[in-house]
């Protein structure tokens, strides 16, 4: 497949997974291990149009940056081992560093915990014309918050604002500032990556028995597992309160990684490519200026 053609196919190889509209959401509807009309024997065909599709992307992104008017925000959710870094560096790979900009969320910070829970996040919005990825985000704030009551405990909060529409009131602020964000130019895409209980046990397996893994793995990641029907509910929720239109969430297929990574990126492309982006062009006045000053140089 050509970069051309990848451009072509990204929107009907995402859409399957795109909701725009969550009162009608089930989490339920949507099978981890579907790789669409695929099957594993097309593995290498499905890297292959990997690269196309980075290609794709590389030639979009640089568009993008010459316009410098649109930015990108591609915002990734997960529970732990469903491949989000190995999503991130595969689909970004063929970008420029100088476009692209990644933050990843952990456990606040005391400073961080002094202000709203979006101020970390906002700092980091991508410039106009680059891509911003966020490595979890904001919408931490109803999973594992909502998981763990003890963290909202600790959030400092003024307890009269802590009552049990705290999480409707979240999903619409989030949803709220989204399209704010929106309506200045910057375009929001997110993705949970979906992957199912068992290919994450399986996962963790392999972090404990291959030492050049371990580093990937942590007690607590086990403790997390132990909520996964609570953390499921909760993906849900979040979805079907903060899918929309402007601000999509991809629920992406997450236990067979060439699948994920080819999902992304599409859903990437069909982003960059609606923006209608091309090279800022030289009005006749500023062509003429160039002559000028490409004689000058060329007598020097
Ligand atoms: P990852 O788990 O994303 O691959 P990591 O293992 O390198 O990254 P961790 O130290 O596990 O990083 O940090 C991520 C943890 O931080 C997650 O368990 C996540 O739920 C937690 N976290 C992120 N944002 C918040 C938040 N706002 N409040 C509480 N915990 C948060
Ligand atoms: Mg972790």
């Amino acid at each position: 497949m050509s970069a051309e053609e990848f451009v072509k196919r990204a929107r009907s190889l995402s859409r399957a997974y795109r909701v725009t509209a969550g009162k009608k959401f089930r989490l339920a509807d949507y099978d981890p291990a579907d790789t669409g009309t695929l099957g594993s024997g097309d593995k290498p065909q499905a890297k292959k149009a990997l690269r196309a599709g980075v290609k794709a992307m590389a030639q979009l992104q640089e568009m993008l940056y010459a316009q410098d008017r649109w930015s990108v925000l591609l915002v990734f959710q997960a529970m732990d081992a469903a491949g989000k870094d190995s999503a991130i560096k595969h689909v970004m790979s063929g970008v420029n560093p100088q476009g692209c900009q990644v933050f990843s969320f952990k456990a606040p910070s005391k400073e961080e915990l002094d202000h709203d829970y979006l101020w970390r996040c906002l700092k980091r919005l991508p410039e106009r014309g680059r891509i911003g990825i966020f490595n979890r985000s904001y919408y931490e704030e109803v999973l594992v918050v909502r998981v763990h009551p003890a963290i909202l405990d600790g959030q400092e909060l003024p307890p009269v604002l802590v009552t049990d529409r705290i999480w409707t009131e979240r999903f619409e602020d989030i949803r709220n500032v989204e399209r704010y964000l929106t309506r200045n130019g910057v375009v929001i895409r997110k993705f949970f990556l979906h992957v199912s209980k068992e290919e994450q046990q399986g996962r963790f397996l392999d972090r404990i028995d291959r030492p050049e893994k371990n580093w990937k793995f942590s007690a607590a990641d086990i403790a997390e597992r132990a909520h996964w029907d609570d953390y499921m509910r909760a993906y849900e929720e979040m979805i079907r309160h903060t899918a929309t239109k402007e601000a999509p969430w991809y629920v992406v297929p997450a236990d067979k990684k060439w699948f994920t990574r080819m999902v992304v990126a599409s859903a990437i492309v069909d982003a960059l490519g609606s923006l209608d982006l091309h090279f800022p062009t030289v009005d006749k006045a500023g062509r003429k200026e160039l002559a000028k000053l490409r004689k000058e140089l060329e007598a020097e």
